[in-house]
């Protein structure tokens, strides 16, 4: 609901459809948080099937000398309370991190790295910068990349075409890092040191590495600076309530192509399951899993899965 700024998903459409279920007889209950104040004990008494569908919102930090400053923010955190004091109040209840003005470092180049830079440039913020490990994708297809295959060329979505028109350039610094959060006497962060990268094959195992170019570090001014490395699976407090089986990902593991978990009447869909991904697939996995837990429960499923 909250994670994905408004000016990409407007809420009154996730509210129209959440009437729709509940008119289907899907009860909502809400700040229950399953795993702590709500026991898997108690679920798996009261209920004959449990669908895990908790979502993949661990998110991997970024281990530099000066993380503890004031002033860096996960990603997703950012997001949540963004959306949140919008939807609640319209920004007058001040709960969330005000960019205007501020110098603002996005670690991510990714879809919610191009949210976080949407929403810094909203507020105002003097500067937003995005950083990136991986060299910059082609602007056209490569050869090896021919259609019908899905296209492999740089994708300027709206937060970074936003900063195109404000600030005059592309906010992303391709095949870099932070090496250093650089905080003041108070512990408030004042700016980022970072360093460029370059990938080099291992002869041996023929795996891309990534080594820092000597003598490449740069220092920017960031009063903010926001995490959006990617996650790291589910949360490990529900699937150890559940006792599940994890994958090497840790995602919630199952045969392939199945959504029943090692654990008897627990089954799993959606990002818990896959990883961080897309909504499309989610509702389409939501969909398959609730045909096959038909099946088990009646032993047959007349649930068509187009
Ligand atoms: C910033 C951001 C931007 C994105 N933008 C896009 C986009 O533009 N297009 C796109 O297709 N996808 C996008 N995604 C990905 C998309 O949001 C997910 O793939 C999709 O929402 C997965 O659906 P899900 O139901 O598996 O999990 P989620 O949507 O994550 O839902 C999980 C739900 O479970 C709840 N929950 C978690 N733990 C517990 C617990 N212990 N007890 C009770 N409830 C719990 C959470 O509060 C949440 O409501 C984005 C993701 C992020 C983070």
């Amino acid at each position: 609901m909250y994670g994905i700024p408004n000016m990409k998903l407007e809420k009154h459409i996730i509210d129209r459809k959440i009437k729709v279920m509940e008119e289907e007889g899907v009860t909502f209950v809400t700040n229950s948080n399953v795993g702590k104040d709500v026991k898997a004990e108690k679920l798996l008494k009261e209920f004959d099937r449990v669908v895990l569908c908790c979502g993949s919102s661990n998110p991997r930090d970024i281990s530099a000398p000066g993380r503890d400053a004031k002033g860096i923010y996960f990603a997703v955190d950012f997001l949540t309370a963004n959306t949140k004091s919008l939807l609640d109040s319209d920004f007058a209840d001040q709960k969330y991190v005000d960019t205007k003005d501020k110098n603002v470092v996005i670690i991510g180049g990714g879809d919610t790295g191009n949210d976080c830079v949407g929403t810094a440039i909203r507020h105002g913020a003097k500067s937003v910068t995005q950083i990136e490990m991986m060299p910059k994708a082609p602007d056209l297809r490569a050869d090896n990349n021919p259609w019908p295959e899905w296209p492999k060329v740089c994708k300027t979505d709206y937060g970074q075409q936003e900063a195109i028109e404000i600030y005059g350039h592309d906010p992303r610094i391709y095949e870099s890092t932070v090496k250093e959060f650089l905080k003041d006497k108070n512990g408030n962060l004042k700016a980022v040191k970072i360093v460029s990268l370059t990938w080099e094959k291992d002869a041996e195992t023929g795996r891309m590495n990534m080594k820092e170019v000597e003598g490449s570090e740069k220092t920017l001014d960031a009063e903010i600076v926001l995490i959006a490395a990617g996650f790291l699976g589910s949360q490990k407090y529900v699937t150890d309530a559940f006792k599940v089986a994890l994958d090497g990902r840790t995602n919630v593991q199952t045969a392939p192509g199945k959504f029943m978990t090692s654990v008897d009447r627990v089954f799993t869909a959606g990002d818990m399951h896959t990883g961080q991904s897309l909504v499309v697939k989610a509702i389409r996995q939501g969909r398959e899993c609730a045909r096959e837990v038909d099946e088990s429960l009646m032993g047959y499923t007349n649930l068509y899965v187009q």
